[in-house]
């Protein structure tokens, strides 16, 4: 009993409360089983590193940010034929993020570009990556109200960072510098997962600086994977059904209801 109670305190003098918690019942188990000095060591040392991965995955989930949580699962490929389903999956080894490639999503409102960057940012987190969810505006108002190496960082360190939103409103030339920083300071080190409803022939009146946009475009550019998404928006889905709304796109409306998804 004297020796139990001496390795529970010294596991929880060296912070390894759950292994310190388990302990007794680890011990009987493992004189029940017959088991190994070894294995019953491994099984003990198992418990720790489980709840330091569930630790670490629930701070991982705190502090990227995003905006909700929905999968890939939760994602109709069918209403939206112009993604490629199968190129998404692959997504799913990450491969992209370990080899620092970039992730640009083209589109107009409402066809997913949010709801997959998140998707791919969960699946980022639950593979031990650290991931963190932005705009572009909240970089803008963030980096030009006060800027600090230590708020750069936020945007630098994040093995994964989810830049939403590009395009809905222009950079003065202070923010489109520091955005080029951060483009810059990621270069074949982290994944960008960009979202943008302006193509890239658009970027230069983004930034108000044609030689900085293809500045940014070319470091972005050089290792990425770029998905063009075209369709109606699914928020307004229903609408165009209904006969409401007009995608100034596509033309579709309720005559072409069934095109537009279920
Ligand atoms: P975007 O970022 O392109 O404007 P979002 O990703 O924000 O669009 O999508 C708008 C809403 O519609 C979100 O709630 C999203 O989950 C949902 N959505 C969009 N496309 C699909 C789809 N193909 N299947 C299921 N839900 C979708
Ligand atoms: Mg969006």
């Amino acid at each position: 009993m004297l020796d139990l109670e001496l390795a529970q305190s010294q596991l929880t003098e060296l912070g390894l409360g759950h292994m310190a918690e388990l302990l007794e019942a680890k011990v009987s188990s493992a004189t029940e089983k017959d088991l190994s000095y070894l294995a019953f060591l491994s099984e003990l040392l198992g418990v720790e590193i489980e709840s330091k991965r569930k630790r670490t995955y629930e701070i991982r989930l705190q502090t990227a940010g995003l905006p909700f949580r929905k999968s890939l699962s939760d994602f109709d490929f069918n209403f939206c034929p112009s993604i490629d389903k199968a190129f998404i999956s692959e997504l799913r080894s990450l491969a992209f993020i370990s080899s620092a490639t970039n992730l640009v999503l083209l589109g107009p409102p409402g066809v997913g570009k949010t709801h997959i960057s998140v998707a791919l940012g969960l699946e980022a987190i639950a593979g031990g990556f650290s991931c963190y969810f932005t705009t572009l505006s909240k970089i803008a108002n963030d980096l030009s109200s006060s800027y600090s190496q230590t708020k750069m960082r936020k945007y630098t360190s994040p093995k994964v960072l989810i830049i939403d939103e590009m395009g809905y409103r222009p950079l003065d030339k202070v923010a489109a510098n520091y955005f080029f920083d951060i483009i810059s300071a990621r270069y074949e080190t982290g994944t960008v997962i960009l979202s943008s409803n302006k193509g890239f022939s658009k970027w230069g009146d983004l930034f108000s600086d044609q030689v900085l946009s293809t500045a940014i475009l070319d470091r972005l550019l050089h290792h990425c994977h770029v998905i063009n998404i075209k369709g109606n928006s699914y928020r307004l889905k229903d609408r165009i059904k209904q006969g409401i709304y007009t995608n100034p796109q596509t033309g579709d409306n309720a005559k072409k209801g069934e095109e537009v998804g279920q």
